[in-house]
């Protein structure tokens, strides 16, 4: 593909806060920005040089728009995977929608997963209550019972502990395609913000640990606090899966980090991720930016980090505090524009910068509890 020059259209697939970050990205570089999708005054919305409000299932309305773009990309990855091998025919898309594809699966994620190499907690198809009794048989509880497709945020999984959570749990999901994994009691999750170009040059961001809150990200720490040995496999782990995938953009791997020093994939996403918003304040080139550079065929920008950083989420009425966080000298506070604000819904993010060496890996400072939003005084 040749290289996609400043005033091309970049299309993108969904319009939430990632494709506002994107488009805020595309300014600087120079790039326009074109969205679709179904919802209007969506966060992207303000940012956009243009939007097309289309359903994900009307293939001439989506044609329209990928022809009017130079490339398509997404920074949702539910995006029907056929609507997108569709739109190869009006302009060249990436990542590719085979990538999409496998990512939207569990169970084909982690095959492909454990064929390019990578560890996984041990998995197993489940389709009805017999097939969740044999796996639980086969893999031993504690398990992770989880629909195969459309799961987010924690929804469409289930820990089973005991055998009575056993009952009935394949008919509480749905009675959809499911896959059930055994449960890691992992020392901590970590991910990999890594990036690709069409040119196969790769490049990885220091590896941030992520603190989850009732199944959301809630934090992000970096650096982790794993030594550099582990720091590094879980960039050449990141880096081995892209290059299987002939995978072109940024993708967000999600790890688990093992008491015995096993590092499992959990899973990827095929976009920017939310673990890498702290690349925009801390790092030379953001992730944002990274994944447009990547797609259009230009070089990969610096990776390096010039701060530590503990990124936030505003979660739901986190975001009234947004006067206090703005007044802290070393925040950098980031609004999404949404309008209201209901539980579980990410308003914003906050980025603490602190110098490097802040955070060391060993002997780091124990994390905070309680995001700032909730210990300020609201
Ligand atoms: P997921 O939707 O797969 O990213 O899962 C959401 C969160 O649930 C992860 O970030 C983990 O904290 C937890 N989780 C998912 N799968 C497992 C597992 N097999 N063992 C332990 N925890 C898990």
């Amino acid at each position: 593909m040749k290289r996609l020059s400043p005033g091309s259209t970049i299309g993108i697939l969904g319009n939430g806060q990632l494709g506002r970050m994107l488009a805020q990205a595309a300014i600087d570089l120079g790039l326009k920005t074109h969205f679709y999708a179904p919802e209007p005054n969506s966060p992207a919305s303000d940012n956009a040089t243009s939007e097309t409000i289309g359903d994900y299932h009307d293939l001439t309305a989506a044609r329209k728009f990928a022809e009017a773009c130079d490339i398509v990309t997404y920074e949702f990855e539910n995006v029907p995977a056929e609507l997108a091998a569709a739109l190869r025919e009006c302009a060249p898309i990436h990542p590719s929608p085979v990538a999409l594809g496998i990512t939207q699966d569990r169970l084909h994620e982690k095959t492909f997963l454990v064929k390019a190499g990578a560890e996984t907690t041990p998995f197993a198809q489940v389709d009805n209550q017999l097939e969740l009794k044999q796996a639980v048989e086969k893999i031993g509880l504690p398990v992770v019972l989880k629909t195969r497709r459309l799961g987010y945020d924690g929804k469409g999984q289930n820990i089973l502990r005991t055998k009575s959570d056993t009952e009935g749990a394949f008919e509480s999901l749905g009675s959809v395609p499911c896959i059930l994994e055994g449960f890691i009691d992992f020392t901590c999750e970590i991910s990999v913000i890594v990036a690709r170009n069409t040119y196969g040059q790769i490049s990885c961001y220091d590896p941030a640990e992520n603190i989850h809150r009732n199944h959301i990200l809630s934090t992000s720490v970096v650096p982790a606090r794993i030594d550099e040995n582990l720091a590094q496999r879980a960039n050449d782990i990141a880096t081995h899966i892209v290059e299987a995938l002939d995978y072109v953009g940024v993708a967000g791997i999600e790890l688990f980090a093992t008491q015995d020093g096993r590092i499992l994939v959990n899973e990827f996403a095929p976009r920017v991720h939310n673990s890498g918003h702290w690349t925009i304040d801390a790092c030379v080139t953001s992730q944002f930016e990274q994944h447009l550079r990547a797609i259009c065929g230009w070089p990969l920008g610096d990776t390096r980090r010039h701060s530590d950083a503990l990124m936030f989420n505003l979660i739901g009425e986190d975001v009234d505090a947004w006067p206090d966080l703005a007044a802290r000298p070393n925040y950098r506070l980031h609004l999404y524009g949404k309008r209201q604000a209901r539980p579980g819904r990410k308003m914003g993010h906050v980025t603490e910068l602190r110098p490097l060496g802040s955070f060391p890996p060993e002997g780091a400072p124990s994390l905070p509890s309680t995001t700032p939003a909730e210990t300020i005084e609201k």
